[in-house]
């Protein structure tokens, strides 16, 4: 089936639920109803709000009305004729004001009627695969001034499998919910005294200090070179990079001393002035300049989501200043970089794209073809498969985007590699070509987890919380059988910790299954059992978060075994 028919059939089943509706809740106002990526929805002035338990009753009378497999006819009909019908419907009356031309479409099934452009299925009896979940506020127009209505929204499908595997797949997100996680883990809060800011916990900021260390080791070892820039600058300077001009709504603004600052919205100006401060010599570039920075934006309440929208987050950037012969050896430096950092953090399945010129865009054509060809040169000779977005650069330059499939089959956006000409020009930035002239470099802004808290929020989902062990907060947890263990797991415990192991030792009086079962909520990777034999040999038995031992470890191998996990 194409897209383009389960479209249709969900419209249909908006129809479906409007029918019902209609029908249970006589002088309910009907407003529109469409399909959405995964399912419909119709939004309704009702005349009682609707309630968890109206879903039976309504998904009840649509089944009843599917199985009478009323067929789902379409016409045009005049405005005249239209605004009659509806004439007791402001909604509609609106519509149809708003539809151009003289006649608008009328769908009908059996006794319903309603005010629509088409595309449907044949007939009601194809609409038996639907499910409702929710109820939720919304506007007319989606404007908080107008109208408040309710939204009944559900998913349709064509067979019954396909619907029952998508709200398995449903369940299964709402279960691995990062947001849900955090809570269960004790990594991270929000609370209302910030919103949108996020609060660390020592366990989710350990996991953001081991990301950050990680992120570090690739940049110190790739010759790039860490700053600091402040959190506030001024308006000047946010007006002259043009922040002000795109990005003023997301900003925040505060006065020092009677001048206006903004808050860091982004970095990349930071890096300009460091790098502006002296004469650069073409000795010194590639220049890369590192920073973890945290910015903030001002996100709408409406879509804050966990750590995946927030209003302060901090991003591993960093920007090259680099000639355009270079560009290439970058680039290739930052795709080595990416796909190890992937690996690392366990995702396999990645898709990239090289966008092109848009239109009305800044630079000659020498300098596009040539910064766009060592973008596909880095690509091809690193042997990594991408897409062509075609005229999807920004106006400043080429760019590449990096999608990364998780293991729930959902695509993220992360990491950006963008070629910039139009800041070095914009700051006027420079260095001494070996011929004694002064040149433009080329600026290169990267990041490869884009913002850490919301990359920790997919690696979170991604794994289900089972973090791998080299970033799991508590890596290992010693457990005795009995007291009569635990000086030797203390002897245990100093040795792990001495070898840079992030252990600890379970301290309650639990029997062995409460103690595992409490390392198992709390997603600890090694469970290490300690008992009379385990005392008598040196030794540990390794259990593992998916249940599988290995008896009789010395502590040695166990060791060498966590450094392996390590590196
Ligand atoms: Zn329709
Ligand atoms: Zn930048």
């Amino acid at each position: 089936m194409s897209n383009n028919d389960i479209k249709a059939l969900r419209h249909s089943a908006a129809h479906l639920l409007g029918h019902a509706v209609s029908e249970l809740f006589p002088g309910t106002l009907l407003t529109i109803g469409p399909a959405t990526d995964d399912g419909f929805f119709y939004d309704f002035l009702p005349i009682r709000g609707f309630k968890e338990e109206d879903l039976i009753t309504i998904s009840q009378r649509m089944q009843e009305l599917a199985a009478q497999n009323l067929p789902l006819e379409h016409k045009e009909i005049s405005k005249k004729e239209a605004r009659e019908i509806f004439k007791d419907n402001t909604f509609k009356l609106e519509l149809i004001d708003q539809i151009p031309g003289e006649t608008v479409g009328l769908a009908t099934q059996g006794t319903f009627y309603d005010l629509c452009r088409g595309g449907h299925v044949a007939s009601t009896g194809l609409l038996k695969n639907f499910k409702l979940l929710a109820i939720s506020g919304s506007y007319w127009r989606a404007d908080k001034t107008k109208a408040v209505l309710q939204r009944i929204s559900g998913t349709a499908f064509f067979t019954a499998e396909e619907l029952e595997a998508h709200l398995k797949h449903k369940e299964e997100l709402a279960l691995y919910d990062h947001r849900k996680i955090g809570k269960q883990l004790d990594l991270f809060s929000f609370h209302q005294e910030g919103v949108g800011f996020p609060f660390f916990h020592p366990k989710g900021q350990l996991i953001i200090k081991t990301m950050k260390r990680y992120m570090e080791n690739l940049h110190q070892e790739n010759n790039y070179q860490e700053i600091s820039t402040p959190t506030m600058l001024s308006d000047e300077l946010w007006r002259r990079s043009g922040h002000y001009a795109h990005y003023k709504d997301k900003m925040y603004f505060s006065t020092i001393d009677e001048q206006s600052y903004a808050i860091k919205p982004m970095n990349c100006p930071g890096a300009i002035l460091t790098y502006n401060t002296r004469p650069r010599s073409y000795r010194e570039l590639p220049l890369k300049l590192a920073e973890f920075g945290h910015v903030h934006r001002h996100e709408l309440s409406g879509v804050l989501h966990g750590l995946m929208r927030v209003r302060a987050f901090t991003q591993d950037d960093a920007h090259i200043f680099c000639t355009l012969d270079q560009l290439e050896q970058e680039i290739s430096t930052v795709l080595r970089l990416t796909f190890a950092m992937l690996k690392k953090f366990g995702f396999e399945k990645v898709n990239l794209a090289v966008a092109t010129r848009p239109a009305n865009s800044i630079g000659s054509d020498e300098l596009w073809e040539k910064a766009i060809a060592a973008l596909k040169n880095a690509l091809t000779k690193a042997d990594i498969p991408f897409s062509i977005k075609d005229a999807d650069g920004a106006f400043y330059g080429p760019k590449i985007d990096l999608d990364i499939e998780d293991s729930m089959q959902r695509h993220w956006q992360c990491g950006t590699v963008q070629v910039d000409f139009f800041q070095p020009e914009n700051f006027d930035i420079g260095y001494i070509a070996s011929s004694g002239k002064r040149e433009r470099p080329v600026m290169v802004h990267q990041a490869i987890y884009g913002s850490l808290e919301r990359f920790f929020a997919i690696v979170l989902e991604h794994h289900k919380g089972n973090l791998p062990f080299w970033l799991a907060p508590v890596q290992a947890r010693i457990m005795t059988i009995t007291d009569e263990q635990k000086p030797y797991a203390h002897t245990v415990l100093a040795t792990l910790k001495k070898a840079g192991i992030r252990a600890e030792l379970d301290a309650s009086s639990d029997p062995l299954n409460g103690q595992i079962k409490t390392a198992q909520l709390e997603k600890i990777p090694w469970m290490l059992i300690v008992g009379k034999k385990e005392v008598a040999q040196e030794t540990v038995t390794l259990r593992n978060l998916d249940g599988t031992q290995e008896m009789g470890i010395p502590i040695k191998n166990l060791i060498e075994k966590a450094t392996q996990l390590t590196n």
